[in-house]
């Protein structure tokens, strides 16, 4: 560490402390929002309504307007979002989700539609979704592609069970599926949902797919070979032509989980490297609202092969340039989500996509494996890097240096939150033990990443210094380590009166 580093302080909490009572209790009888000048007509007798009207609401708070407009600007600021700050969340792609994708997708023609509207009278819609689909197969080198899925994971399923109808056109939808240790976990659950062995693929010492195990393990009793690329731990697997190749030759299939596609947009397209089906992310790669924010959007690409598969409807040229609705698709798998899946994401994921146009995309990507870097090279020598192999648009460390003084990465991750960021990805992928990841995306500004590269050297140090200070984080939050398996387990969604 160079000896002019500046040490940035942890910043000072607007939280209130753990016993600060909260709205509910700040209630007293006879407190009101509004006040309503004295009734000047006869009061209407409630007690013909029958038991349809109580007197009073039992334990109902009573509160002034302010407290309850302060309540609930308190409880916003409580919470943590990409509009607050950068959001590291490795494989997550936590970019930022552009205000002109919300303008548009609020237009009264867009916003108001109804999905059981007439073909006839949705032909706006459907040419969105139309335009949306050719901008994405463009994107991927794709053939086919549907828009149903309503996340990643389902959208996993949907490309699994059109690789199991092709297969099983042919005349066996074969046993396994293989996936490699440092899947996302929605992988093997995918493939076990679908009714499918799950077989591991070991990595190599660059962590990418060790090509002498495929050619092992890649028998004729496995259906597809499902691969993240670049992986999760942010490294593009250089193999993926053999890769695709091998697993061609022994009549299987590729599936790319395409989560990882910030990394490749405008530059590499998986159709072109031997993909058979992917995923796509929209609310990853394509900026519409993640987590919270919104209903994802998780669209299915495949290769003409498996086109006859999709699901129903898809959209088809009808009479005198109108498009139209077609159902009559007898080896479509069925339908996998009411009416065409998440509308409004297709507007804002278009959106996106037009604002940004060809070379935009093109220097999103760029920017966002540059910003990954940036990260990677400020803090490589504070903290492990367990692969030394080139980074894309994320970096895996790990708290091998830190486990000496008794600090893991959750550790590291908790005291992130004192110095205002939200953590990385911790312990994921599972082949890096205390992995540490981080993903910046392009969105992140450069004063923002320095800023954020200087709160994890300081939490190095401090580690060096003051391990209990890290292990005992956070310090600045109302609520400290949950007891996450309670939380699950008992969960407390609505509020009751103190002692009752
Ligand atoms: C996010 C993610 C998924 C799952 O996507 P969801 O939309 O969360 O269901 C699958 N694989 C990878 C690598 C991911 O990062």
């Amino acid at each position: 560490m160079s000896e002019n580093e500046t040490t940035p302080t942890p910043r000072a909490s607007r939280h209130p402390t753990q016993n600060e009572p909260l709205l509910f209790e700040r209630s007293a009888p006879g407190k009101r929002g509004v006040q309503l000048p004295p009734l000047d007509v006869p009061a209407a007798d409630l007690s013909q309504l029958g038991g349809a009207v109580r007197a009073e609401i039992a334990d109902f708070p009573e509160l002034s307007e302010l407290e309850i407009v302060r309540h609930y600007t308190r409880l916003s600021t409580w919470n943590y979002g990409v509009d607050t700050g950068i959001y590291p969340l490795g494989s997550c792609t936590m970019k930022y989700n552009a205000r002109i994708n919300e303008r548009v997708a609020a237009m009264e023609g867009l916003g108001d539609g109804h999905p059981l509207q007439p073909a006839e009278l949705s032909q706006g819609a459907l040419r969105l979704m139309r335009l949306l689909s050719e901008y994405l197969l463009e994107i991927t080198g794709m053939e086919a592609i549907t828009l149903q899925p309503a996340a990643g994971a389902h959208g996993e399923m949907t490309g699994i069970l059109l690789a199991r109808a092709l297969l099983a056109s042919r005349g066996n939808a074969r046993r396994a599926i293989l996936i490699p240790d440092s899947a996302h976990g929605t992988n093997p659950a995918t493939a076990a949902i679908a009714g499918y062995e799950v077989r591991n693929l070991r990595s190599n010492a660059e962590g990418t797919v060790d090509v002498a195990d495929l050619d092992r393990v890649m028998t004729e009793d496995v259906a597809a070979l499902m691969l993240t690329n670049p992986n999760t731990l942010g490294v593009f697997e250089e193999d993926i032509h053999k890769i695709a190749e091998l697993v061609h030759a022994r009549g299987g299939l590729l599936y790319m989980d395409g989560a990882n596609m910030n990394a490749l947009v405008g530059r590499a397209r998986p159709g072109d490297f031997g993909v058979d089906v992917m995923h796509l992310n929209l609310h990853k790669t394509f900026s519409t609202p993640h987590g919270g924010g919104g209903p994802g959007s998780g669209p299915v690409a495949v290769k003409k092969e498996l086109e006859p598969f999709l699901p129903v409807p898809v959209i088809v040229p009808g009479v005198g340039g109108a498009l139209a609705l077609d159902y009559d698709r007898p080896q479509s798998i069925g339908r996998v989500k009411a009416f065409y899946g998440n509308f409004g994401m297709f507007v804002r994921a278009l959106a996106y996509i037009m604002a940004n146009g060809c070379d935009g995309l093109k220097q999103t990507t760029e920017d966002a494996v540059l910003n990954a870097n940036y990260v990677r090279h400020h803090l490589r020598d504070v903290y492990d890097l367990p692969y030394p192999t080139p980074s894309m648009h994320e970096c895996v460390f790990s708290d091998k240096r830190q486990t000496a003084q008794g600090v893991r990465t959750g550790d590291i991750a908790k005291r992130l939150i004192d110095y205002g960021f939200h953590p990385y990805t911790v312990s994921f992928p599972l082949i890096v033990h205390g992995a540490m990841m981080i993903e910046p995306t392009e969105s992140a500004p450069r004063e923002e990443l320095d800023e954020f590269i200087a709160a994890m050297r300081a939490i190095a140090r401090e580690v060096e210094t003051d391990p209990e200070l890290v292990r005992s984080a956070p310090h600045s939050t109302r609520v400290g380590r949950m007891d996450e398996v309670r939380a699950a387990r008992q969960p407390i969604l609505r509020w009751k009166p103190a002692g009752r």
